[in-house]
């Protein structure tokens, strides 16, 4: 029997479980954060809820003998990631990270790169008065003191700090070009903040951008750690079954 964690919180995570889960003597076990009220379930066994910290992550690893832990979270989950790294070294498990390749510029699109939400919220008083601002509830307080209206879509309802001036919508996509063009049309933006967070589900917004000239501020990717990087889901499932003791060198580690 073949045994594997994937961490996950991301639609990629709950297709790899699906994947995994279909193959003969393999158990996979998704492991979620607890964040969301309402969380999407993948296939297989589910855990929820943080680990404790890499050592813990790292003994729960050894406890279950995990053959390889998959960091299929989402790409700006910084701590989650960085702690699965720790714990694989510690329990000497391979470890593979699933990561959806980040969004490009296309012709016609005005991006400002910065390096995170304090960058993207200073960015703002030269490019727009009216911010549909789409990057999750948790980096909410770097826009706290911004006098511009906002547009703030998220999952679930934010804490304080929110910007002054804003309108909440509660969503979670996927999104489509003609509901993204409605809302920019309707609420008047003339400003999108996005993270990099990459794949199809949530990029109908830097379409709708594109078609009504929209400036956009995207917020660039936290460094990847050392694990090998791979982009979808079949991929890491060739890793994993085709090197079943050495996944890092199936994926070129
Ligand atoms: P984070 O800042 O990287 O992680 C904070 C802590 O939450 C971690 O140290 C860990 O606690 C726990 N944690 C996070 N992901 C976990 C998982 N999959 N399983 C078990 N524990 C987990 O994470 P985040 O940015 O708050 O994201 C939380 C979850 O939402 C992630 O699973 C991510 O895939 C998903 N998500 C995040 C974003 C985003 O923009 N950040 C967007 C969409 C989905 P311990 O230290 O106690 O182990």
């Amino acid at each position: 029997m073949r045994r594997y964690l994937v961490l996950g919180g991301t639609a990629e995570a709950r297709a790899l479980a699906e994947e995994l889960h279909a193959l003969p003597d393999t158990l996979v076990v998704s492991s979620l954060a607890g964040r969301v009220r309402r969380p999407r379930l993948p296939v297989g066994q589910v855990r929820v809820g943080g680990f404790g910290g890499p050592a813990m992550l790292a003994a729960y690893l050894v406890a279950e003998r995990f053959d390889a832990v998959v960091d299929a979270t989402h790409p700006f989950a910084e701590r989650i990631s960085a702690s699965a790294a720790q714990a694989a070294e510690l329990a000497g498990t391979p470890l593979l990270v699933l990561r959806r390749p980040g969004w490009t510029e296309r012709a016609g699109d005005t991006w400002h790169w910065v390096d995170d939400l304090v960058g993207a919220a200073a960015l703002l008083p030269e490019l727009g008065e009216r911010v549909f601002l789409t990057t999750g509830r948790q980096g909410l307080p770097a826009f706290a003191e911004c006098p511009q209206w906002f547009l703030v879509r998220c999952v679930d309802p934010p804490e304080p700090p929110l910007p002054a001036r804003h309108e909440l919508l509660l969503d979670r996509g996927p999104y489509t070009l003609p509901g993204e063009l409605g809302l920019l049309r309707e609420h008047r933006i003339d400003v999108l903040v996005t993270k990099d967070s990459g794949g199809p589900l949530t990029s109908a917004k830097l379409d709708a951008a594109r078609d009504l000239s929209i400036p956009v501020v995207v917020v660039r990717r936290p460094a990847a750690g050392p694990a090998p990087v791979l982009p979808d889901v079949a991929q890491v499932v060739r890793a994993l079954t085709e090197s079943a003791d050495h996944p890092g060198r199936a994926a070129g580690d």
